[in-house]
C-alpha cells in the first residue's frame, strides 16, 4: 500500500465529539482501502468559503459537512444529486477531478432504522423537533419512504419552521406539513398524539455548547405509545432517549442513522460497501468506554 493516502474528512464547527473518523478510518483499515479520514473544524462561517476551496485546491476526496453548515454550504458547489437539490442541503461532498458535487446520505441513513416500523407509522402523525439540515432530510426521507398522516414541524424559530415548510410545500402540494412553537402550551398535546418524535436538535448531545436539560420535560411528553428518534448519538442515552425508554416507549439511538449516513458516503467515495457490523459495533465500544 502506497504510504500516501487519500484525504477524506469532516467539515463542521465544535466537531471534536465526532465518531466519523473512527467509522471511516476503521472501515478503510478494515477493507485494506488507502484513504484517511480527519476532523476539519471550520470555527468561523466566514471561513466556509475558504474552506470548501481547500478541498478543491489540496486534492480531498471528499468531506462529510455537519452542523452548522450542511445548508450554508450548498452555494459553494458545482452540482448537487437530485436529493440533495430537493432538500438544499448536503452532508457529503465529493470531488471528482476539482468539481465538488453535493450529496444527501442523511436521508438514507435517516430512513433505514425507521423501515422496522414502517407499518406502525402509516396514516399516523409524526413530530421532528429542529428546523434545520437533519430535519430537512428527516422530512424527505418520510415523504420518500412512509405515510404519515401530517408531519409536525415543532421548532423554536417560526420563520425559519414555516420557510422550512414552504419550501417542501412548493415541490409536494399533497405533503401535509405543518408547523408548532416548541415553547407553546398547546404544542405538548400535540405531540403526545403523534406516533413517532425525533429529535432533529443538538440538543441533550456531548457538544460543549448544547443545551443538555430537555427541550420538553420527560413526564408531559411520553406515553408507551410512542416511538422516539434521537439523531444525537453522543452520549448514547440521551434525555430525549431515556424519558422516552422509563415512558415504556420504543427508542432508535442516532448511532443507528450514523451508521447508515456513514455507509452512504463511504459508498460515494470509495465504491465499497462499509462493513456495517463491525462498524457498529466499534462505534458503540468507543461510546461506550466515553460515558
Ligand atoms: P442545524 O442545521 O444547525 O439545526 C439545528 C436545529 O436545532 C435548528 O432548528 C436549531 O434552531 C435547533 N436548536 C438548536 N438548539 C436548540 C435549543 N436549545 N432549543 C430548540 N431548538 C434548538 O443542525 P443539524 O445538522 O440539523 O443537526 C441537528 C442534530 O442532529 C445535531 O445534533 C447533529 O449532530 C444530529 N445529526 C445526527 C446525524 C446522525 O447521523 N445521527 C445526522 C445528522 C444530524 P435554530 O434554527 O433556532 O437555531
Amino acid at each position: 500500500m502506497s504510504v500516501v493516502k487519500k484525504v477524506l474528512g469532516l467539515l463542521g464547527s465544535e466537531i471534536s465529539y465526532t465518531l466519523s473518523p473512527l467509522m471511516h478510518n476503521t472501515a478503510a483499515e478494515a477493507l485494506g482501502l488507502n484513504y484517511c479520514y480527519n476532523v476539519f473544524d471550520v470555527h468561523s462561517p466566514d471561513d466556509l468559503p475558504a474552506a470548501v476551496e481547500g478541498i478543491r485546491a489540496l486534492g480531498i476526496m471528499g468531506v462529510n459537512v455537519t452542523i452548522p453548515y450542511k445548508e450554508r454550504v450548498v452555494k459553494y458547489l458545482d452540482s448537487l444529486s437530485a436529493e440533495a437539490s430537493e432538500v438544499q442541503a448536503v452532508n457529503t461532498i465529493v470531488n471528482q477531478d476539482g468539481h465538488l458535487i453535493g450529496h444527501n446520505t442523511d436521508i438514507y441513513g435517516f430512513s433505514e432504522p425507521l423501515k422496522a416500523f414502517m407499518s406502525e407509522l402509516e396514516k399516523e402523525n409524526i413530530a421532528i423537533l429542529g428546523s434545520g439540515g437533519a430535519a430537512r432530510a428527516a422530512i424527505q426521507a418520510l415523504k420518500n419512504e412512509f405515510k404519515p398522516a401530517s408531519i409536525f414541524i415543532v421548532a423554536r424559530n417560526e420563520a425559519k419552521s414555516k420557510s422550512l415548510k414552504e419550501d417542501f410545500k412548493r415541490r409536494n402540494k399533497s405533503l401535509k406539513l405543518k408547523t408548532l412553537n416548541i415553547a407553546d402550551a398547546e404544542t405538548v398535546e400535540k405531540l403526545r398524539d403523534c406516533k413517532l418524535i425525533v429529535n432533529a436538535t443538538p440538543v441533550g448531545s456531548a457538544k460543549p455548547s448544547a443545551r443538555k436539560e430537555d427541550l420538553i420535560p420527560a413526564e408531559k411528553l411520553w406515553t408507551k405509545n410512542h416511538i422516539a428518534y434521537d439523531l444525537v448519538y453522543n452520549p448514547l442515552q440521551t434525555p430525549f432517549l431515556k424519558g422516552a425508554k422509563e415512558a415504556g416507549a420504543k427508542t432508535i439511538s442516532g448511532l443507528e442513522m450514523l451508521v447508515y449516513q456513514g455507509a452512504k458516503s463511504f459508498e460515494l467515495w470509495t465504491g465499497k460497501q462499509m462493513p456495517i457490523e463491525l462498524i457498529r459495533n466499534t462505534l458503540l465500544k468507543a461510546l461506550e468506554t466515553t460515558l
